[in-house]
C-alpha cells in the first residue's frame, strides 16, 4: 500500500485555551515510542481523548497509544469558541427530509444526552473547566426572516414530539430589553454553557493516563498501512489470520497482570510516525480536518494536483476567534439580572460569543467574509493556517462592538472596508482591548454529518475506525459519539467482546455475553446520519471523483 502525504497540523497563534499550556504540554509517557499497541488513537483533541477515556474505563487492560502531531489538544479542540451548546431543533426539517422524523428526534435527543453526560462528568469529577450550571444560550436573530425560519423549525420539532420543554421564545421588544441589542428581531433561548475545552480534554487524558494510556505528543503519523505478518512482534504466530475459537478464547489471558494478550497476534497495522514505527491491532483516526490525509484510501481516490481544495471525506476549514476585554462596552451579556446569559450566537450561528469568568468575551465567526470562505487547500502545508485573514478580522472587530456597546447606534452600518473602502476601525477600538486572536482548523465532512464508525472493508482490509467531521459543533456531540464508537470497537468485535465479558464478571464465561454489565455496553443511540457505511463512503468518493 502506498504511503500517504500528511497535512501539517496548525501551529497558528496561541488561543485563550492554550495559554497557559495544558499540563500535558510536551508530554510523553515513555521517551521511546512503544513497539506495539492493542489500539492506536491518532489525535489528542476532544475526539481522541474521549475515545481513550471510554475505552480505558471499560477495558483498562487494553494497551492504548495516543499519537499526537503537536501538543495535546492543539487542534480545533484547543482553539474553539468555547460553546457547549446543544442544538435541539435547528436541523428538524433538514434531517426529516433526508432521513425521516425519527432521525430528527434522535439527533435532538442525542445532543441533549451528550450535554447531560458532559455536565455529569464535570460535576462528578469536579472538573474546573469554566462551565456554568444554569447558563442560558441565546440565539439572537438580526433579521425577521431568520427569526421566522427558526420559529418554524422549533414548531416542527415540537410537533414531532421532540423535547423542547426548556426552550423559550422572546419576541422583539422583550429580547431587546434583556439583551440590549437594538437591532434584534427576536431570540430563542435554550440551555447551554461556556466551556474551556482544553481543561475538559486534559481531564479526560489525565483519567486515561491513570488507567495506562501511553501518550506520545509531537509524534506525527505519516502513514497507516496493513502490517506484513512477518513484522509482528512480540507475540508471533504461525498463522497470521488465526481464526477465533470459542474453546480457547481465554488462553491468552495473563491471570496475574490481567493484561489481555490480543487474540489476533499479527498486529494488523503498521503506523509510521515521525519518531519510528508502531504496530497496532486497531487504529482510530481522530484527526479531524486531517482525516483524508491518513485514511488508507485517500491517496488513491483524490488527485491533489487536479483538485487541491476538494476533500473526499472531510474538508479543512479555518475559523477565527478572539478574546476581548471590555473597556467602554457593557460588562455582562444580560441587562436583566434575572437572566444568566452565557452564550450568544447570531447570523445562523455565523458569529458567536461567550463570556468567561474573568469577564472577558471569547468570540468568533465571520468566515463567510474570508478568502475562500475559510476552506483550506490540502496542498498548503505551511503559512495559510498560521495567518489571520484580514477581512474576517476586520468584520469581527466591527461586529462585536456593535452587539455589545450600549450605544449600538454608533455601529449601525458595516465598516466600509468590507466593501473595499477604507475605514480605520478607530471608533470601535476605544470600546475593547484585544487580549488574544487566533485561528483553528475545523473539519467539515463532505455530506455535513460527522463520520463515526469502522472504515468499510472495501477501503481498508484491517481494523481502522474514524471519528471526525464535527465542523463547528463538536462539543455537544463528540463525547457520546466516542462512546458509541468504543462500543463498536470493543463489543462488536469477537476478540474484545469476550475479553470485556471476562473483565466485567471476573471469570471466563465462554459463549455468553452480558450486555450492560460494563459501562460501555450501554447503548448510546447515536444518530444514523453519523454512522460510517459503505454506501455513504462510496457516495463521498464518487462525488470527489466527479469534481476532479
Ligand atoms: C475557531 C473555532 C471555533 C469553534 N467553536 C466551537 C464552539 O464554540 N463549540 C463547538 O461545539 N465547537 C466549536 N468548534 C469545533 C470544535 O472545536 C471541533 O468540532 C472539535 O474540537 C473537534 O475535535 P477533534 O478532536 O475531532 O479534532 P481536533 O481537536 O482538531 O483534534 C485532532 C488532532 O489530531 C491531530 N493530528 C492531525 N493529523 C495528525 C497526524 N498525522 N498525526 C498525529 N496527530 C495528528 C491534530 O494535531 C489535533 O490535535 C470550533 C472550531 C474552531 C476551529
Amino acid at each position: 500500500m502506498p504511503s500517504k502525504p500528511v497535512l501539517t497540523p496548525s501551529s497558528s497563534r496561541v488561543s485563550t485555551w492554550l495559554d497557559p499550556p495544558t499540563k500535558f504540554s510536551m508530554f510523553r509517557t515513555t521517551s521511546e515510542l512503544p513497539a506495539t499497541a492493542d489500539l492506536a488513537i491518532i489525535g489528542s483533541g476532544f475526539s481522541g481523548a474521549s475515545v481513550a477515556y471510554h475505552t480505558l474505563r471499560a477495558y483498562p487492560a487494553l494497551s492504548i497509544v495516543m499519537l499526537e502531531a503537536s501538543d495535546v489538544c492543539e487542534g480545533a479542540s484547543g482553539r474553539n469558541g468555547g460553546h457547549l451548546r446543544p442544538d435541539f431543533y435547528t436541523y428538524a426539517s433538514q434531517i426529516t427530509a433526508k432521513y425521516g422524523p425519527e432521525e430528527a428526534l434522535l439527533l435532538s435527543k442525542f445532543e441533549r444526552d451528550n450535554f447531560e453526560a458532559v455536565k455529569r462528568l464535570i460535576k462528578e469529577d469536579g472538573v474546573d473547566c469554566e462551565t456554568v450550571e444554569d447558563g442560558e444560550s441565546w440565539q439572537v436573530f438580526l433579521t425577521q426572516e431568520e427569526f421566522d425560519e427558526a420559529l418554524r423549525e422549533l414548531t416542527m420539532m415540537r410537533d414531532l414530539g421532540g423535547d423542547v420543554h426548556d426552550i423559550q421564545v422572546y419576541m422583539r421588544d422583550e429580547a431587546i430589553a434583556v439583551t440590549g441589542i437594538q437591532g434584534c428581531f427576536g431570540a430563542i433561548v435554550s440551555p447551554g454553557s461556556p466551556i474551556s475545552p482544553t481543561k475538559l480534554v486534559s481531564h479526560l487524558i489525565e483519567q486515561s493516563l491513570v488507567r495506562g494510556l501511553n501518550l506520545q505528543s509531537h509524534t506525527k503519523v505519516l502513514s497507516v498501512t496493513l502490517n506484513n505478518c512477518s513484522d509482528a512482534t512480540p507475540y508471533s504466530s504461525d498463522n497470521c489470520a488465526a481464526s477465533h475459537s470459542e474453546l480457547d478464547e481465554f488462553e491468552n489471558v495473563d491471570m496475574n497482570s490481567l493484561r489481555i494478550v490480543p487474540k489476533n497476534l499479527s498486529y494488523l497495522h503498521k503506523i509510521t510516525t515521525s519518531r519510528g514505527t508502531l504496530l497496532a491491532n486497531k487504529v482510530v483516526h481522530a484527526t479531524n480536518a486531517y482525516v483524508d490525509m491518513l485514511l488508507s484510501i485517500s491517496s488513491n481516490v483524490r488527485d491533489t494536483t487536479k483538485s487541491p481544495y476538494d476533500a473526499v471525506f472531510v474538508t479543512p476549514v479555518r475559523g477565527h476567534a478572539l478574546e476581548i476585554a471590555p473597556v467602554g462596552m457593557r460588562r455582562t451579556l444580560s441587562l436583566d439580572p434575572s437572566h444568566n446569559i452565557t452564550n450568544m450566537d447570531f447570523n445562523r450561528g455565523g458569529e458567536y460569543l461567550i463570556q468567561r469568568p474573568n469577564g472577558n468575551f471569547v468570540m468568533g465567526g465571520g468566515r463567510r467574509f474570508g478568502k475562500g470562505k475559510g476552506i483550506e487547500s490540502f496542498n498548503n502545508k505551511t503559512t495559510a493556517e498560521t495567518e489571520i485573514d484580514g477581512s474576517v478580522d476586520h468584520y469581527l472587530r466591527f461586529f462585536f462592538p456593535q452587539i455589545l456597546c450600549f450605544d449600538n447606534s454608533r455601529y449601525l452600518s458595516p465598516p466600509k472596508t468590507i466593501f473595499g473602502e477604507s475605514d480605520t476601525n478607530e471608533a470601535h477600538s476605544a470600546d475593547y482591548r484585544i487580549v488574544k486572536q487566533w485561528t483553528g482548523i475545523m473539519g467539515f465532512s463532505t455530506d455535513e454529518y460527522p463520520l463515526v464508525g469502522k472504515i468499510p472493508s472495501f477501503l481498508d482490509q484491517g481494523q481502522e475506525y474514524c471519528i471526525a467531521g464535527f465542523a463547528g459543533h463538536g462539543m455537544p456531540r463528540i463525547f457520546l459519539a466516542a462512546k458509541a464508537l468504543v462500543r463498536m470497537i470493543l463489543l462488536e468485535d469477537d476478540e474484545y467482546k469476550y475479553d470485556c465479558q471476562y473483565h466485567s464478571t471476573g471469570a471466563p464465561m465462554p459463549g455468553r455475553y452480558f450486555e450492560g454489565i460494563i459501562e460501555v455496553a450501554e447503548n448510546v443511540n447515536m444518530p444514523q446520519c453519523f454512522a460510517i457505511t459503505e454506501e455513504r463512503m462510496t457516495k463521498m468518493i464518487n462525488l470527489a471523483k466527479m469534481k476532479e
